[in-house]
């Protein structure tokens, strides 16, 4: 959730940093030539805000690198002169991670799109990190393989995002998420150093897990110019199919039974009363409006299989209260049965002027709490939430339709938020099951996961990026040390920090 502090954090980012002067422009230039720098108002705002509301800044410029050693020269040069680099795929995330700083230089990376190798005997594929993340499912399906993760965004998302965020998505509950599927990467580390991780071989315990440490890092341990990933033969056969029910509570017994059953579906989404109408409204499918809750379930693999755990899926779900099934007959049924989970988002954020979407997640078996939890604060704070998401995984998205000109409102929709977090954490949960900390969630993390992980964290990341250089501010904030090499004026941060700053 987005707490405006976090706006007051980024401009004071020029206490940090060197102002980007026509110098520095122009070495940047001199990198990448000056028809990949963009410095223009225009440019500055269309990169100037990622998909989380309610956060925006200019950066100080944009450059468009063209291979790894102009982005290992970037970094140098961020370095040398002292300025902050956000490494930015398509923008389509909702934490805040590629929203700039003041004076940062976004480095664009989604034009790098090149589906570099598919390897159909080691099941792998080299990808550059811009590539679309749904082009690289239709390519790799067209081959008979399978990349199963799934982010709601793939049309939209590119593989460097979501390995920088492990993306999560519709097929983690049998699948996992991405970085069940990486392999190797090639990155450029804080310092300008080029590194390559893991490769091809299924076993490698050759020194420390480098790889797994910067899957998840959200641009601020490295930035990805080239990713292995694992693939899967492609499934033979699936069935989507739709349940409806009357009762939200009952359709959290049929997710809970379902997985009791030790059936593994593709897929097992939901969506609450105000998302489906929402959803039928703009995408007309022919859905029930008066119903409490809909699952949107995928099962796939060999066809006798799926057929048979299909048909055990569905008695489970009449058992516990479904009203009314829809089966997909065909691949464009299927399509079009599955476009209600995939169009939530876009269908909710139609209501209201500020779509607030939050991802805190709980074990699965305790999703019906969770649920009734959320209604409650909405109906206590005089709120709007659709509920929808991963219910299978637990992963729920409760997304709050408001107003960022009402102040007030944004109020109850910022404690309505800290309390669901709280309420996560209370169950065992996490206060982000796949958008990330970023900015949005920074305050919370240690609530979660506790001083000592934050501050073990924090050295991590003076310890690679002593300057602070790659995404400063970003999952938590940098409280840096006094005495260690710091850009910027000194005396300015003292003071900043001796006010309590950053702590
Ligand atoms: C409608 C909608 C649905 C969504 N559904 C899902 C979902 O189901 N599951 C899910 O997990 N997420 C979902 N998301 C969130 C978002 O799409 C993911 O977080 C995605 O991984 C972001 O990819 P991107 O290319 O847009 O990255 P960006 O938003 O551009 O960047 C995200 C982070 O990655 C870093 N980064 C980008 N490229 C690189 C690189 N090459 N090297 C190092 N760091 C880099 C950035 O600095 C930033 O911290 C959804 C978003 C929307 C708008």
């Amino acid at each position: 959730m987005v707490d405006r502090e976090l706006l007051l954090f980024m401009p004071a980012s020029s206490i940090f940093f060197a102002m980007l002067s026509g110098e520095i422009l122009s070495k940047l230039a001199s990198i990448s030539s000056s028809s990949n720098l963009f410095t223009s108002p225009e440019d500055k705002i269309a990169y100037s805000y990622d998909g989380t509301p309610l956060l925006q800044q200019l950066p100080g410029a944009v450059i468009r690198p063209r291979s790894a050693e102009e982005v290992s020269q970037i970094v140098r040069l961020a370095n040398q002169e002292g300025f902050p680099l956000v490494a930015r795929g398509s923008g389509s995330g909702l934490s805040g991670g590629s929203v700039p700083l003041e004076d940062s230089v976004i480095i664009l990376m989604n034009h790098w799109n090149r589906i570099l190798e598919i390897d159909e005997q080691n099941l792998t594929v080299w990808v550059e990190p811009g590539v679309i993340t749904g082009q690289l499912h239709s390519a790799v399906e067209a081959r008979g393989l399978f990349y199963p993760p799934d982010p709601g965004s793939a049309a939209i998302c590119t593989i460097g995002g979501n390995v920088a965020e492990n993306a999560g998505g519709l097929r983690g509950l049998k699948y996992g998420v991405t970085k069940d599927y990486v392999m190797g990467l090639e990155a450029v580390l804080a310092n300008g150093e080029r590194v390559r991780t893991g490769g091809k071989s299924v076993k490698d315990v050759a020194g420390y897990n480098l790889k797994d440490w910067l899957v998840g890092s959200e641009g601020t341990l490295g930035i990805f110019t080239k990713i292995l990933l694992r693939l899967v033969p492609k499934p033979e056969t699936a069935t989507t199919m739709l349940v409806f029910f009357d009762r939200l509570s009952d359709s959290a017994e049929a997710v809970s039974a379902i997985i009791a059953s030790r059936i593994t579906p593709a897929a097992l989404e939901f969506l609450d009363n105000t998302t489906i109408r929402c959803v039928e409204d703009y995408a007309r499918l022919g859905l029930p409006t008066n119903l409490e809750a809909l699952l949107m379930i995928e099962v796939d693999g060999r066809k006798a299989v799926v057929d048979e755990d299909a048909d055990r899926i569905l008695s489970l779900c009449r058992k516990h209260g479904a009203s009314m099934i829809n089966v997909a007959e065909n691949e464009q049924d299927a399509q079009r049965l599955k476009s209600a989970r995939k169009v939530a988002f876009a269908a909710l954020a139609r209501i209201r002027p500020t779509t607030i979407l939050e991802d805190a997640t709980v074990p699965r078996s305790l999703v019906a709490p969770m649920l009734e939890f959320i209604q409650q604060v909405a109906r206590k704070r005089n709120l709007t939430f659709g509920n929808f998401g991963h219910a299978g995984d637990g992963n729920l998205h409760p997304t709050c339709l408001t107003d960022e000109r009402d102040e007030k409102e944004i109020h109850a929709a910022e404690a309505a938020f800290e309390e669901i977090f709280e309420k996560a954490i209370e169950l065992g949960g996490t206060i982000t099951g796949e958008h990330g900390t970023g900015l949005t969630k920074k305050k919370f993390l240690e609530r979660q996961v506790g001083s000592a992980a934050v501050e073990l964290m924090r050295e991590i990341k003076r310890v690679v990026d002593p300057n602070a250089i790659l995404n400063p501010g970003k999952i938590f904030s940098p409280k840096p040390r006094c005495e260690g090499p710091l850009p910027g004026n000194r005396d300015q941060l003292q003071k900043f920090l001796d006010q309590g700053a950053f702590v």
